[in-house]
């Protein structure tokens, strides 16, 4: 299996320029600008609540306009009410029940001392999981693209693509997904994000639902799913 993700990640690092293209800027493995050109760990936590059911370009138009308000830092969130901030981020969807999560979260935050003083936590996953409309997926984004800690998302494209690509029945759960390719990748943060972002890239273009496009494809050469392959499930492919 070791032999296969290497291929994976050798794949991924050769999208660079299509990463660009659709938004991820896979420079520095540091950098928050990987998500969406995020500029600070705020707008980080901001974007990935806002981003919940809308699409990014929607959610670049509120950003912008946050910035230009002075709203895209969580303490100056934290100061607004939520009513108010319904209304500056008009555009995405479900705004009025983002603007009182984003509110509840920033102030949570701020309160502990902000998001350098979360990512020292030891238990900055659960923390995060115990705020309103923060879910798994979001959780470990936050941690992976704002806080830098070796957490991997786990969103319906990985679901999909590595379903495909590594022969794996998609039927296993959020934890199982997590475990089994967090054991597989090395801890390298460049890596965590180059893995996620080719994924949801991949996904959304040629890895669709149904007909995924393999002849157009990446991941073409490495994939299971493309050269006719069964499907077993995780455990299987652990025995
Ligand atoms: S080759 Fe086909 S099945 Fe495999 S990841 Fe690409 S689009 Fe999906």
């Amino acid at each position: 299996m070791n032999g296969v993700i290497d291929k994976l990640i050798k794949v991924f690092k050769g999208m660079r320029s299509e990463l660009e293209s659709v938004g991820w800027f896979p420079g520095d493995a540091e950098s928050t600008k990987w998500w969406g050109g995020a500029e600070s760990p705020d707008e980080v936590v901001i974007t990935a609540i806002l981003v919940q059911q809308t699409r990014w370009d929607v959610v670049h138009t509120v950003l912008n306009r946050l910035r230009q308000m002075g709203l895209n830092g969580l303490e100056s969130v934290a100061n607004t009410e939520p009513g108010y901030l319904a209304g500056v981020i008009k555009g995405v969807n479900y705004r009025f029940t983002k603007a009182v999560r984003l509110v509840r979260l920033a102030r949570n935050i701020t309160m502990i001392g902000g998001l350098e003083t979360l990512r020292h936590k030891p238990s900055v996953r659960e923390f995060l999981l115990g705020q309103e409309g923060v879910g798994k997926e979001t959780a470990d984004s936050i941690m992976l693209f704002a806080l830098n800690m070796l957490s991997m998302p786990i969103s319906q494209y990985t679901r999909r693509v590595l379903g495909r690509a590594l022969g794996i029945k998609l039927s296993e759960g959020y934890e199982e997904w997590k475990g089994f390719l967090e054991g597989l990748l090395p801890r390298d943060l460049y890596v965590y994000k180059l893995v996620h972002a080719s994924i949801v890239t991949i996904g959304k273009k040629y890895c669709l639902p149904s007909n995924p496009l393999c002849s157009k494809c990446p991941l073409r050469e490495a994939c299971l799913y493309a050269k006719g392959r069964e499907l077993p499930s995780i455990q299987q492919r652990r025995d």
